[in-house]
């Protein structure tokens, strides 16, 4: 979602004259966009402030925005006073105006009349920013933000703010910009992408619409919580081929108790059905999801439960976390802590298990010939990256700087010559054609 912001925030500030640069160094304005959601992202926050008030421009502005700036407003200025402006999440619109009151300001003494947009206005933001701009062959569009769920770990519905939907109309819109633009997979987001509300039907008959534009090849959603889902949106899954067969859907834990305890509003029964429900319509539907370890009062009970669990869903990936206090939420108070060296244990042990998992899923693909859409350059000179219907990165090494550029941006059926832990090697299929000898290398006998 902040690389969505980070591009919304770009175009409001193409709009004023502002176009990026490759370094820091050369800028005259840096905005680090930040996340809140655990301690380790609020503390690179404040290591990348020290960096930058060292290699910056002296008379260049540094501002925070994001969930940092939402939570922490002015503590920011007072912790790293180089700062010129803070804004939230709700906030990029605003974003002009602010310029304008810390420019007046550049070469003051005494400069700091904070200037802070850390409110929930209440217009959308959306209504204000510009038309979106892209580049990439794999989009992302914002349909959904802000959460009222209130798992007891989450700073989410804090930062965020409520639950809200963009018009379906307006993500139409956008759509159409993104696809005419050269998107060719467009990635739905939002806190909850699935309690959309948007329009009557939610986001199935979203999903239903988006897959009638042309030239729109692929459709994601990220992320969804897995008590929002209706019958009509497991059908879709099964009814809309665009739709990828790859979903990400967050369990947190596989123990109930604990589930009960972070307010997550379902059971693992519940999980199962579920993926059974989806497995069902889409049977080469692959999952991933997230995991908290170390969750206050998590026992090895709960803990074998959330291995179990993973060794019965079979992930084809997911993401894992050691529990993190987060101000103001009701987890970080709770009794029964659990220590870091339990909890260093516990990621370990699940990281390892999830590593298998994925290791064995793309063994799989191994020999197989697979549409990959390739959408951005890999660091390697003439390489190629792209991405398979499950989400698997696939590494594609061109002949020529001239292919690498006939390639990028297509969904090319790519052999899968080496399988890895986080990600697959292919090749070009030369098809049966090219394969023939050519006549005039016929040697008659
Ligand atoms: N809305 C999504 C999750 C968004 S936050 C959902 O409900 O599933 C992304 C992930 O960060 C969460 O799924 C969770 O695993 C992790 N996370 C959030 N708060 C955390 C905390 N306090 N400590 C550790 N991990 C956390
Ligand atoms: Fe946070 Fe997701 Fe729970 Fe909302 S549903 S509070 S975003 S973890």
């Amino acid at each position: 979602m902040n690389v969505y912001d980070s591009a919304r925030i770009s175009d409001v500030l193409a709009v004023e004259g502002y176009k990026p640069t490759q370094h820091a160094k050369d800028a005259d304005l840096v905005i680090l966009n930040t996340c809140h959601i655990r301690e380790k992202a609020v503390n690179k926050v404040y290591s990348e402030l020290g960096r930058l008030k060292s290699i910056k421009k002296p008379e260049a502005l540094i501002a925070v925005g994001g969930c940092v700036a939402q939570a922490e407003g002015i503590e920011i200025s007072h912790r790293a006073p180089a700062v010129d402006f803070v804004f939230g999440p709700q906030n990029y619109h605003k974003l002009p105006s602010m310029l304008t009151r810390a420019i007046a300001q550049i070469g003051k003494k005494n400069k700091h009349q904070r200037i802070i947009e850390t409110n929930f206005p209440a217009e959308s933001k959306f209504e204000f920013l510009p038309n979106v701009t892209t580049s990439s062959s794999s989009a992302f569009l914002t349909i959904q933000e802000g959460c009222d769920k209130f798992c007891k770990f989450c700073v989410v519905p804090y930062t965020r703010g409520a639950e809200f939907s963009r018009l379906l109309e307006d993500v139409l819109k956008e759509a159409a910009i993104l696809v005419n633009s050269g998107a060719k997979e467009l990635i739905l987001l939002g806190q909850n992408v699935n309690a959309y509300h948007g329009c009557k039907g939610g986001l199935s008959k979203l999903l239903q619409a988006l897959a009638k534009i042309d030239g729109l090849k692929r459709v994601r959603y990220t992320t969804s919580h897995p008590s929002d889902f209706d019958s009509e949106l497991i059908k879709a899954h099964g009814d809309i081929p665009k739709l990828m067969p790859f979903l990400h859907l967050p369990v947190q834990s596989g123990s109930d108790r604990i589930l009960k305890n972070m307010n997550r509003r379902h059971t693992i029964r519940d999980y199962m059905e579920l993926i059974e429900n989806l497995r069902n319509v889409r049977p080469d539907i692959s999952f991933s999801s997230d995991f908290i370890v170390g969750y206050p009062g998590e026992t090895d009970k709960d803990f074998a439960a959330t291995i179990s669990l993973i060794k019965h869903v079979e992930f084809s990936q997911g993401y894992s976390f050691k529990f993190s206090k987060r101000p103001g939420t009701p987890a970080a108070d709770m009794n029964k802590q659990v220590p870091e060296k339990i909890k260093d244990e516990r990621l370990s042990c699940l990281q390892t298990l999830l590593h298998e998992k994925q290791t064995a899923f793309n063994k799989n693909s191994m020999g197989k010939t697979i549409p990959v859409l390739l959408d951005r350059y890999g660091k390697k000179a003439n390489q190629l990256i792209g991405r398979t219907p499950h989400m698997q990165a696939v590494h594609l090494n061109c002949s020529s700087l001239k292919q690498t550029k006939k390639y990028l941006g297509k969904i090319i059926s790519l052999g899968i010559s080496a399988t890895y832990t986080h990600s697959l090697t292919g090749h070009l299929e030369t098809n049966s054609f090219n394969k023939r000898k050519s006549l005039k290398e016929y040697q008659p006998v």
